[in-house]
């Protein structure tokens, strides 16, 4: 399956081998698919060719239009990640406060234990 394809088939949209390529109508066909087929397909038409060409430069500035507005929803996304990131720094500054506290604890503990031992007595 080495070949090389020359474009894709306007009617059945399989790669065409250089060998059975026909270019027609601003399409490459198959010998085969344009025999059969080729006869459905319109002749280029200018007014159309025009109309085709505004239609793409219409989807084109739509396009942009929607890149704008996606790249505006990203960046308030991101925004709002830093905002969750900079959240989260400040907890990973807490926990090493968190060790002193655990120390308190046990000094705290060693004093309960050592008045238990006073009250016994
Ligand atoms: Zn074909």
């Amino acid at each position: 399956m080495a070949e090389d394809f020359v474009d894709m088939c306007a009617v059945c949209k399989q790669g065409v081998p250089r060998v059975s390529m026909v270019y027609q109508k601003g399409k490459v066909f198959h010998t085969q698919c344009f025999a059969d087929h080729g006869s459905s397909f319109p002749a280029p038409n200018h007014e159309l060719n025009h109309l085709s060409a505004r239609t793409r430069v219409e989807l084109v500035q739509l396009k942009n239009l929607k890149a704008r507005d996606e790249l505006e929803k990203q960046a308030a996304k991101e925004s709002a990640k830093e905002k969750r990131k900079s959240k989260s720094k400040k907890k990973s500054k807490k926990r090493p406060a968190r060790k002193p506290k655990t120390q308190r604890r046990k000094k705290k503990a060693k004093a309960k234990s050592a008045k238990r031992r006073t009250k016994r007595r």
